[in-house]
Formats: C-alpha cells, structure tokens, sequence
C-alpha cells in the first residue's frame, strides 16, 4: 500500500517523499480512508506508530480540499494534548505535511509568557495545537474563538487524565460546534477513557495496533 492509494493529494504527498515517508504504517494504513470518510474514530496506539501523521495528513487533506479562507482564517482544527513537548511534535508535523498547501498552524503551551502566542493568533490559523490550561487561559481572555471548529483530536487521552485535566477537557468540550468530526487516542483503555471517549465521539469507527 502507498499513500497514493490511499487517495492522498498531491502536495501532501510531496511533503510526505520529502520527509523521506516511502510507505504508510499500519495504523496509517487503517486510520487514514476512516477520516478521509470524515467519520469519528477511537485510537489505541503508543506515540512511536506513527499515529501523528494518521490524524494529520487527512485532516489536513480535508482543509486543503476544502473552500479557501474568505477573510480572516478561523480555527478549524483543534488537537489537544498534554504535554508542551507533545504539542511541539504535533505542531512540527503538521507544518511539515502542508508545507505544499496554503495552510496556517500554531501550538500554544502554558510556562511561557503569552503575548507570541496571541500575536500568531491574531494573524489567523487554520490548525491550533494546544495544552489544555493555556488554551482555557486564551479563550477565558477572548483570544479564542472555537466556534468554527470542524475537526477535533484529543490526544493522549490517558495521560491526560492522569495529569488531571478532566475538568479541563469537560470544559473545552463545551465550547465546541455539535457538528464536528472526532478523533480520540489513547494508548491504554481503561473504563474511565471508555466513559470519556462516549462524552466526545458520535458514531466512530475503531483502529487498534
Ligand atoms: P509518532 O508515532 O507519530 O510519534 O511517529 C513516530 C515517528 O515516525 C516520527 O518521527 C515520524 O516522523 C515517523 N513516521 C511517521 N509515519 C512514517 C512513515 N509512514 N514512514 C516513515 N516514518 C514515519
């Protein structure tokens, strides 16, 4: 399988021959014709599968297959994750695979001051990559508008947990559109991340590896 076949466009899949990506991983290989589908889906893998690039390259697809921004670019994509590094990773990723397409991406973390992360802000992204703290802090002081969100990831479910964001996500939750494609990752599954992940997706498919 390539991800040609995998019906990936063009300028993607330069950014993907560039990064040296000759052939999908197997979660790659499950996860990208579900979210191509725009369906929801309920991850199991470990951080090393390449399961960043399984949620991004599609979402990305969609934003660039999507209407181009007719004034100020609004967020459409929301991934949520832990920890700073993990949102550095994430967001590195992301522009790496639409290096080829018109797209905007930001990450915010807390532990540093603000005022970059709000002058990006304001410029307008497409892709926004936060922690889950820093990104109440933002929307909390009007920075951030999750009203035109179209795809949502929460990744590192489990962690996330542990760490205690519960509230924190329960919260963020709250401000999202109804209608919203769902991706949810967890490398374990406990019943407390089953009971999350029921809050979050519609009707989703599963991919485990
Ligand atoms: P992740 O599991 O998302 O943390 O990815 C682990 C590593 O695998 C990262 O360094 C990715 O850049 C790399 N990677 C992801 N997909 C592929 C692929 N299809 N071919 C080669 N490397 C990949």
């Amino acid at each position: 399988m390539t991800f040609k076949e995998l019906g990936i466009i063009e300028p993607i899949l330069k950014a993907l021959t560039e990064k040296g990506y000759t052939q999908p991983t197997p979660i790659q290989e499950q996860a990208i014709p579900v979210l191509l589908k725009g369906k929801d889906l309920l991850g199991s893998a470990q951080t090393g599968t390449g399961k960043t690039a399984a949620f991004t390259i599609p979402i990305l697809q969609h934003l660039a297959e999507g209407a181009p921004p007719k004034n100020k670019r609004r967020i459409k994509v929301l991934i949520i994750t832990p920890t700073r590094e993990l949102a550095i990773q994430i967001d590195d990723n992301v522009k790496a695979y639409s290096k080829y397409t018109d797209i905007r991406n930001t990450v915010i973390f807390g532990g540093v001051k603000q005022h970059t992360q709000v002058k990006i802000l304001q410029r307008g992204v497409d892709v926004l990559t936060a922690t889950p703290g820093r990104l109440l802090d933002l929307i909390n002081q009007g920075f951030i508008s999750l009203k035109d969100v179209e795809h949502f990831v929460l990744d590192e479910a489990d962690q996330m947990l542990d760490m205690g964001f519960v509230h924190d996500i329960k919260k963020i939750l709250k401000k999202l559109p109804q209608q919203r494609q769902s991706l949810f990752f967890s490398a374990t599954m406990p019943k407390s991340i089953i009971s999350l992940s029921k809050e979050i997706l519609g009707d989703f498919e599963r991919v485990s590896i």
